[in-house]
């Protein structure tokens, strides 16, 4: 395929605001690809180049664009940069200074898709010494083929800035649409096979049936299930049903395990899909060494230790040994983990998936042996409210989060908050809210972005609604490390303030909610304080506006939580 085709579908994508002629639009594209493109064109549109259980990075920053195209077109990387201060956008920048060089040379060649995911794949496997020459190199290639407006896409694509408004509901929307394939089967390949990419493929070649013949694979992340939040026991069993199983919820990291005995697959994945088996080592050899079985998928949480293997650590620690590359032995050693299993998928060549969880967990007595890294999760079955509430207290005294409490009957419905079980916590809910601006600090913080715009879900659309500003909470190194991670997503800068790209995940605790006109989304938090980074979480998993409305709601209840706080 022509990269102009593609450009023209994305400049068509941009002129709209609506979700739904996003859709048409797209829908009507994806008909029109083969079975290559359809991978591509399906993961460009949501502004990512590879899937999301890749872990594959091009790791190419503004500075290095910025030389790619000034080697290119030979306009100056001072005149460069001097348009994208004037555009924000070096997309735009690349755009005019290729035009300028065009105005002496023809490009020389058509620009395909192929050529420039082949280019792309390769700056994605690049490591060690001359990398960014390489990196230079292959961009080079690409700008040089490109006209003015290829070569805008070009960079926004590489930079991880196209913008397009398109995310996992408009794409499974025009999947479904284009194919007439029904919404819920697109979304249930997607939580299987955590790829849209090969979900649109098959689509296209298998259609209906092809989506619904996709099953559990050894290997394959599949989203997991998640839980909404109830406010008592008493309304933990009106929703999940009596008897309910009550479980620890502990505060680690979601860990999904993947294990074939006789392939040798032993792979761990976080809620995100991502595969974290590099970095626990230490989880791949105890699974290996006490799991009793030939194959399995697990649903398991991690939690860190301390040195001595004596006390937990909140998942604010652990969280540092999710994104190590270099001396993972030595945290391995520094910061120890264990895990807690509480739930099967599948075992031996068989999905679990639709049977009970009262069945489902049956399997792991039997396959887990127990010892001081591997546990089956503490719970108890029970319809008395008064067991339960014994059982709540006691995860916390022995400084738990609190439990959840899941319906016996529940099958495994991944990718989804469904009553199937819920989670139970003292105080107020805190908040995953994405960042959307910022400003440059003053004084001793000058080097740092500080007051961080936060921002929720809006609830239908995929668009961001601001609802405060977080000027406390973080220490000097989270600082450091937010600013490290806000810098590369800065989209526009005007005096002290700068507007970043969503992409940085905050947890937010903070006093009280108010109504305010000053924030799109209608209301402000009070005092809000960051309790952690969420390196874990996704987009699609920031709170939304009804879980803030909620919330807000649940402040003139008097509900159990304000209760427990007196209480405590
Ligand atoms: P929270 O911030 O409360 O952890 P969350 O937004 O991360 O919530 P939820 O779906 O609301 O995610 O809460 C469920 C999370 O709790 C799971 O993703 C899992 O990581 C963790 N967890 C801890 N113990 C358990 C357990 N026994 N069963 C299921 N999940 C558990």
């Amino acid at each position: 395929m022509k990269f102009s085709e593609v450009v023209a579908l994305l400049e068509e994508i941009n002129k709209t605001n609506s979700s739904l002629e996003k859709t048409r639009i797209l829908s009507h594209f994806l008909k029109k690809c083969n079975k290559e493109d359809i991978y591509w064109v399906s993961h460009l549109v949501r502004g990512k180049i590879f899937s999301d259980i890749n872990d594959k990075q091009l790791g190419v920053a503004n500075n290095l664009m910025i030389k790619a195209i000034s080697l290119t077109t030979g306009v100056s990387e001072k005149k460069i940069k001097d348009y994208w201060r004037i555009t924000g956008d070096l997309g735009d920048a690349a755009e005019k200074a290729v035009k300028q060089k065009t105005q002496h040379t023809l490009y020389a060649q058509n620009l395909t898709l192929s050529r420039i995911v082949e280019n792309l794949n390769l700056i994605s496997t690049l490591e060690g010494a001359g990398t960014v020459s390489k990196k230079i190199a292959l961009i080079n290639e690409l700008l040089t083929n490109a006209t003015p407006i290829e070569a805008k896409y070009v960079v926004r694509m590489i930079l991880g800035k196209l913008r397009l408004g398109v995310g996992n509901g408009v794409l499974r929307d025009s999947i479904s649409k284009a194919f007439n394939i029904p919404k819920e089967v697109v979304e249930r390949a997607y939580d299987m096979m955590g790829d849209f990419g090969e979900v649109a493929r098959i689509s296209l070649l298998k259609g209906e049936k092809g989506l619904k013949n996709i099953s559990l694979r050894v290997g394959t992340p599949i989203q997991s299930m998640l839980y909404i939040k109830v406010n008592s026991i008493k309304e933990a069993f009106k929703v999940v049903g009596k008897p309910a199983i009550i479980e620890y919820k502990f505060d680690g990291l979601r860990t999904q395990i993947h294990y074939d005995k006789k392939k040798n697959i032993l792979k761990i994945f976080t809620r995100r899909l991502e595969d974290v088996t590099k970095q626990f080592p230490d989880i791949a050899e105890y699974m290996k060494k006490n799991l009793k079985c030939e194959s399995c998928i697990l649903d398991s949480e991690t939690v860190g230790l301390t040195r001595d293997k004596k006390t937990f650590i909140p998942f604010q620690k652990l969280s540092r040994r999710i994104k190590r590359k270099y001396h993972i032995e030595k945290m391995v050693k520094e910061m120890p983990v264990k895990t807690f299993v509480f739930d099967c998928l599948y075992i031996n060549g068989e999905s679990l998936m639709d049977k009970p969880l009262e069945k489902r967990i049956k399997f792991l007595s039997k396959i887990i042996k127990p010892n001081q890294d591997l546990r089956n999760c503490p719970r108890i079955i029970t319809s008395d409210e008064k067991k339960a509430e014994d059982f709540f207290n006691k995860a916390l005294s022995e400084k738990q989060e609190g439990v959840m409490i899941k319906s016996l009957k529940a099958r495994y419905q991944p990718g989804k908050r469904v009553g199937y079980g819920v989670k139970l916590k003292p105080g107020l809910e805190s908040f995953d809210l994405v960042i959307v601006g910022a400003e440059w600090g003053q004084g001793k913080r000058n080097k740092f972005l500080s007051s961080y715009l936060l921002a929720c879900k809006h609830p239908k659309k995929e668009e961001f609604l601001t609802i405060g500003k977080l000027s406390s909470g973080p220490t000097e190194e989270q600082y450091e490390e937010i600013t490290r991670l806000l810098k590369p997503l800065i989209l526009k800068t005007k005096g002290r303030e700068v507007i970043v790209k969503p992409q940085v995940i905050v947890e937010v605790n903070y006093q009280e909610i108010q109504e305010s006109p000053k924030y799109s989304s209608g209301f402000a938090l009070r005092f809000p304080t960051l309790k952690q980074v969420r390196y874990e979480k996704s987009l699609n998993e920031v709170d939304d506006l009804n879980k803030v409305k909620f919330n807000y709601e649940s402040q003139f209840r008097g509900d159990y939580e304000r209760k427990f706080k007196k209480n405590t």
